[in-house]
């Protein structure tokens, strides 16, 4: 009876739960023309292998990264070698990183629990961010208020944190999202560490207060809550919403492809398994239309971005077509100063241009429908790293990631403030 009682507090913990990724690894493979990007997707593509794809097969410049399980090592490398593709190994052992971060989070959580106030520098559960949120509020009444825009499909509630000089007088307002794609653990945290900036500057940075002298800030940290939980219970890789697929038994849709921008083109799939399907509808994922709902009542929001993980990107519409957006050549001048204060910090280089022709197509992104929806300043920015730990970016770069990235997030509010429409 006792040992039943362990066994069920080490699962009712989480992470005894969660899948294991013993003996997995991570490649790196390098495309240098059109050729091996059509033997990358038909690799990526085939269910034979059970790849996981960290970063997509996209254009020749960009390598490919890829999580092979250790099942698959042996045939994956024989068929890059038989093919001639070039790869290096960038994640040796999986498994090694995942505890570490485990055990860096368990550690943290454990000092907050008795009495250190929330850890900035450390990895948190949904729980533990929606409460910061709330003390937020509760230090700066007068400025930050927690709001509730809508229920995930396990019926989580959302809540972005809106931050307002206004007094209640509904003024333009900039939209920053993160966590969408639940993996990308360094976007939800660099998110959280920015809503505490922002309170901790407000007149103390003359910048911050003078863009919420004019513009309300409403900060989604965790876009997708179901995703995010799931992340921390099951599977440390999850990208998707938690929804049902009728008639399959694969789970959750693509929250980025399901927006109504050019929904079910280019750069999304109609396959229920794929780590990008678009969902059956636009909008048909509950997190996104709770956003969609809430912007459009308010109605005059200038800004929209999207914080994700990893590459070092900062893009502007559009994903969905090589076009180029009437605003491209404001948004590039914008995108350029922001990546460069953001590299002012510690030197990080972020590339810049439209999500098409800079990565791969994307139809039914966030940014695109936001802009298509007259919200002309519309950015991604791809966080931390490059990969060489992809979406397992240590806790110890959380500070330094959200730091040079409120550079690059001010400057792009300040345009915005100074170019109100
Ligand atoms: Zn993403």
């Amino acid at each position: 009876m006792r040992w039943l009682l362990f066994l069920g507090a080490l699962v009712g913990s989480g992470i005894c739960g969660r899948d294991k990724f013993f003996g997995d690894q991570v490649f790196r493979i390098n495309v240098r023309n059109g050729d091996e990007i059509r033997k990358l997707t038909q690799l990526v593509n085939s269910d034979h292998f059970k790849l996981n794809v960290w970063k997509s097969p996209s254009t020749f410049d960009r390598p490919v990264d890829i999580l092979v399980p250790s099942v698959s090592l042996l045939p994956v490398k024989s068929f890059l070698k038989s093919q001639g593709l070039d790869y290096s190994v960038t994640i040796e052992d999986l498994q090694a990183l995942l505890d570490n971060e485990d055990e860096e989070m368990q550690h943290s959580e454990g000092q907050e629990r008795s009495g250190d106030s929330f850890n900035y520098g450390s990895y948190h559960s949904l729980e533990a961010i929606y409460h910061e949120m709330d003390s937020i509020a509760t230090d700066f009444p007068d400025l930050a208020s927690r709001v509730k825009i809508g229920e995930t499909f396990e019926k989580r509630p959302m809540y972005v944190l809106k931050f307002s000089t206004g007094g209640g007088k509904k003024r333009p307002a900039i939209w920053l999202n993160a966590g969408i794609h639940s993996r990308e653990w360094i976007s939800q945290a660099t998110a959280i560490w920015t809503a505490r900036k922002i309170v901790t500057d407000y007149q103390k940075d003359p910048a911050v207060t003078s863009i919420l002298e004019k513009v309300d800030i409403f900060l989604l940290p965790v876009a997708n809550p179901d995703g995010y939980v799931y992340t921390q219970t099951q599977n440390r890789l999850w990208r998707k919403t938690r929804s049902r697929n009728p008639g399959s038994r694969c789970i959750g849709a693509d929250p980025n492809r399901n927006w109504n921008a050019s929904f079910a083109g280019e750069g999304a799939s109609d396959n229920p398994c794929s780590e990008v399907y678009h969902g059956s509808h636009p909008n048909s994922e509950v997190e996104v239309k709770s956003v969609v709902d809430f912007i459009q009542k308010h109605g005059d929001f200038k800004c929209f971005i999207d914080l994700h993980s990893y590459s070092q990107l900062l893009m502007y519409p559009y994903g969905y077509t090589v076009k180029k957006a009437p605003d491209a050549e404001e948004l590039d001048d914008v995108a350029r100063s922001a990546a460069k204060a953001l590299a002012s910090h510690s030197g990080t280089k972020y590339q810049v241009g439209p999500t098409c022709t800079t990565v791969y197509p994307a139809s039914g992104s966030s940014i695109d429908w936001a802009y298509d929806n007259g919200i002309k300043y519309a950015f991604t920015f791809e966080l931390r790293d490059t990969g060489h730990y992809g979406f397992l970016l240590p806790a110890s770069q959380i500070i330094p990631t959200a730091e040079e990235t409120w550079l690059g997030l001010k400057t792009i509010m300040e345009h915005v403030r100074d170019n109100l429409y």
